[in-house]
């Protein structure tokens, strides 16, 4: 990279020095960097940037026990910003929702990351006090229900007005589903400030189809079915998702700046509207699901215990 890339008033060189208004940790020391981002065991992280090959979905998975040279080169002149899915990112997929706890060596690489003045957002479909309990970090940014809920320190506070409105479509929806699933076994509804999600992991595949009818059949024309693992969602029928709200976020706390490098890490389909979001401005990393699918991330990781590796790796470098 080149180190002619002062700004055009003769700004300091980003990679040395820091920057002014963020009160931000400097960069790590660059002849430090690889060492220090070397992975402790021989785990598979990451792969090569860029668009799959045809017939080959995921990223390639590339040199196992190092962060990929991709990664680490465009952490020399910046600091990350950290986009963070919870189930199936953080922890792993568990029978039912509420099981899904957070490891407290999971918790402590992201405590650490956040302590060291990095910016980090926990982005889930889940219930915003829920995703926030079940995390709790009290300096860390959440958004909730797909990004339709987001809070964090300082104030910062989104509830979509649009999807506010919306709402009583999804108590209407909400009743029906419960009056008419209440004889299947297993499914179980949990309905969220900004959506309702219909949870089938626990059915019996041939009530299934029936099951996904039901919600087709309660869903008002303001809401959108969507979807994830074992599950069917009502949300508000808007031109919102997680990418959007991680762009919300960058542009809230102003870091939408050269200095920055926004990460996000995720697994499941709604995941990848952040991953198209960041597509030239930041990195996609996606968590490796079954079966293979094709993904706009630029990297993978293979499952919640590589991604707490490389959280750990990240804290590492930027120590609190
Ligand atoms: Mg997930």
């Amino acid at each position: 990279m080149s180190t002619e890339e002062s700004g055009p008033s003769g700004q300091a060189d980003p990679m040395t020095a820091r920057a002014p208004d963020t009160g931000a940790p400097p960069p790590p020391s660059t002849a430090d960097l690889p060492a220090a981002l070397e992975l402790p065991q021989p785990t598979a992280l990451v792969g090569v940037a860029g668009t799959p090959p045809a017939g080959a979905p995921w990223p390639t998975v590339a040199p196992p026990a190092r962060l990929a040279p991709g990664i680490a080169d465009r952490l020399r002149d910046r600091r990350p910003a950290l986009f963070l899915d919870y189930d199936g990112t953080l922890t792993p997929i568990v029978s039912r929702p509420e099981l899904a706890r957070l490891a407290p060596e999971t918790r402590e690489a992201v405590r650490a990351l956040a302590t060291a003045g990095h910016p980090v957002a926990v982005v889930s479909g889940r219930d915003l006090d829920d995703v926030r309990a079940l995390v709790n970090l009290p300096q860390l940014v959440y958004a909730g229900s797909h990004g339709f809920d987001i809070a964090g320190p300082g104030g910062l506070r989104l509830q979509h007005p649009e999807a506010l409105r919306l709402l009583p479509h999804l108590d209407g929806a909400q009743d029906l589903l419960a009056a008419r699933l209440a004889g299947v076994p297993g499914v179980q509804i949990e309905r969220k400030r900004f959506s309702l999600a219909v949870h089938y992991r626990q059915v019996a595949p041939g009530n299934i189809p029936a099951l996904e009818q039901a919600v087709a059949e309660a869903a008002h024309p303001g809401l959108r079915r969507a979807g994830g693992k074992m599950v069917f969602e009502l949300q508000p029928a808007l031109d919102w998702h997680k990418g959007r709200a991680v762009e919300w976020v960058l542009d809230s706390l102003d870091l939408n700046r050269p200095q920055i490098l926004p990460l996000y890490l995720g697994d499941d389909l709604t995941d990848e509207d952040a991953f198209r979001a960041l597509q030239g401005r930041g990195l996609g990393i996606v968590v490796r699901d079954q079966p293979p699918r094709p993904t706009a991330a630029d990297y993978a990781l293979a499952d919640p215990a590589e991604v707490r590796l490389f959280l750990e790796a990240l804290a590492r470098v930027w120590p609190g």
